[in-house]
């Protein structure tokens, strides 16, 4: 029997999306596919998205990457959440942890016993029932147990520098074999009978041929939304913020907080990562309500320590195409739709874009319209997913301190996000999903921490004495302080396990 041709598999772009999309396939698909990445330097990377989810370990383990030898190439920290300010009210903070508030007993999700003491005055803030939330305002990290214990009930992500991890990826990528070609795609050549994409030509007129082609090319989507014309979903009615002004400063202390915090702002919020080397910043603004010299001004203003280099603008708009998918083009990262990075989903939806394609992969070489159906119906689930989310942190707010505010707080939302936080409102019940993000803990943080509280709950959490309820949350409370209490500060934890912290510029 003669041995079948690898699937020629030609990547556009050697940002995070691409390397990401490279290696993945060369690793898990050996063999069965060859893979080859055309970028251009000339044109370069976007360069910023900095913060992740716990997710992206399971990328990480999934490819055999060693996490403290990735960690320190890229200059990473460990992320236990987000640190929320000024969302629902000036003044008022709270935590989205990666991981959960209390325990389910006898059935009844955690958070129903806790709104029935909070409805008495009897319950203290969400966030001390949750061992991300403490370690996190601690400044404490070390992983989870991995077992049934109360040191398992929080996950965590990194933080890492943007420009190193991409050329990480690239060596990891070319280490399997990936073939890295250097030159800017000036055009795109389709058959004239399917439809497909069979060639990009270089500017040099080389040619790169291919049978699959993944569309990493960044906003300018060359394939999916440039030679194919996918159409593009608009949401920013939803999610009005198109612009970040970005900008690096200096650590003003020897901590490193274990999180991102994101500060609402006038026009939109201000994000603050901090790395191991430096601390990211960034204002992500809708232009209607803010011009880029006043958001370059209020982030130099408002951002901590000393300022590393003159504030950067990014122009974005949020939306998806109708399809990620279309004949043998798939578009993954920036190329196929963009979530402005409140939640830090963007590389996540990357990956997830990676494994589906995985899971379909056409593995005799020949595309099956269904295969394809099913990746842009989960790719469409995890963005619509995400898109509503973001929303409700914009919408559920009390601030009428700006237009911007004014804007959100009073638009209409997409039916799916109304229908949620209805069912919220009226029963202190979370939709339940299978697939995609995000899951009760994190609509629980957010609805609570910015004040959106429910009429009921479930009524069987009404059954025991409050008293009860209440001793038995207090015990949870202690044994939590205790366990916070052990771990190391994330400081001391990142350099035992890096060995040496990067240094700090
Ligand atoms: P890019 O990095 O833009 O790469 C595109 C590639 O295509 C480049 O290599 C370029 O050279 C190549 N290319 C383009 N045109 C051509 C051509 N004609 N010929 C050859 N090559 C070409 N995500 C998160 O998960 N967390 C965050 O905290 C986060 N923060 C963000 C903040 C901002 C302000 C923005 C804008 C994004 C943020 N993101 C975040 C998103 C994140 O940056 C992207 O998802 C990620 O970098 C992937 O980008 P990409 O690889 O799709 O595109």
């Amino acid at each position: 029997m003669t041995k079948r041709k690898p699937i020629r598999v030609v990547v556009l772009g050697g940002g995070t999306a691409g390397w990401m999309s490279a290696a993945s396939v060369a690793k898990l698909l050996p063999g069965i596919a060859s893979v080859e990445l055309v970028e251009s330097e000339d044109i370069g990377i976007v360069g910023v998205g900095e913060a992740t989810l716990p997710h992206i370990r399971s990328f990480v383990e999934r490819l055999g990457i060693n996490e403290a030898a990735f960690m320190k190439a890229t200059h990473a920290t460990y992320k236990l959440g987000i640190d929320f300010r000024d969302f629902g009210k000036i003044g008022e903070s709270y935590i989205h942890p990666f991981g959960s508030f209390g325990e389910e007993v006898a059935g009844v999700p955690f958070h129903h016993y806790w709104l029935q003491l909070q409805q008495q005055g009897l319950a203290d803030d969400i966030g001390t029932y949750s061992m991300g939330v403490m370690a996190a305002l601690g400044d404490k990290f070390r992983p989870p147990a991995g077992d049934a214990s109360l040191g398992s009930t929080y996950g965590y992500a990194y933080q890492f520098d943007a420009t190193l991890f991409g050329p990480f990826m690239r060596d990891f990528a070319t280490g399997l074999g990936v073939t890295r070609t250097e030159g800017r795609v000036t055009d795109v050549k389709r058959s004239g009978t399917s439809g497909d994409v069979e060639t990009l030509v270089l500017e040099d007129g080389r040619e790169v041929h291919g049978d699959l082609f993944i569309d990493c090319s960044g906003f300018r989507s060359l394939m999916l939304g440039g030679a194919l014309d996918m159409e593009w979903e608009d949401w920013a009615h939803w999610l009005p913020c198109d612009r970040a002004a970005a900008m690096p400063c200096k650590h003003v202390t020897d901590e490193i907080e274990p999180y991102t915090r994101a500060t609402a702002m006038p026009a939109g919020w201000r994000w603050r990562i901090p790395l191991q080397h430096r601390v990211g910043n960034g204002y992500v603004y809708a232009s209607e309500f803010l011009s880029d010299d006043e958001a370059c001004a209020a982030i130099k203003e408002a951002a901590e320590g000393e300022q590393l280099a003159d504030p950067r603008v990014l122009r974005f708009k949020a939306g998806r195409r109708k399809a990620s998918w279309s004949h043998n083009v798939i578009g993954v990262g920036l190329s196929s739709g963009f979530l402005e990075p409140l939640e830090s989903t963007s590389i996540y939806l990357a990956q997830m874009a990676i494994t589906y394609l995985l899971e379909l992969f056409p593995l005799d070489g020949t595309i099956n319209p269904r295969d394809r159906d099913e990746f842009n119906r989960l790719v469409d689930m995890e963005y619509d997913r995400v898109r509503d989310f973001l929303i409700l942190h914009y919408h559920a707010t009390t601030r009428d301190d700006s237009p911007f505010w004014d804007h959100v707080r009073t638009m209409e939302v997409p039916d799916s996000l109304k229908s949620k936080m209805e069912l919220w409102r009226d029963t202190g019940r979370i939709e339940k999903y299978s697939e995609g993000l995000f899951y009760d803990a994190s609509w629980i943080a957010v609805y609570v921490g910015q004040g959106v509280l429910p009429q009921n709950h479930d009524p069987r959490a009404a059954l025991p004495d409050p008293q009860g309820i209440k001793r038995a949350l207090g015990n949870l409370q202690g044994a939590i302080k205790q366990e916070v209490a052990a771990m190391p500060g994330h400081r001391e934890f990142l350099l035992s396990h890096t060995g040496r912290l990067a240094d700090v510029i």
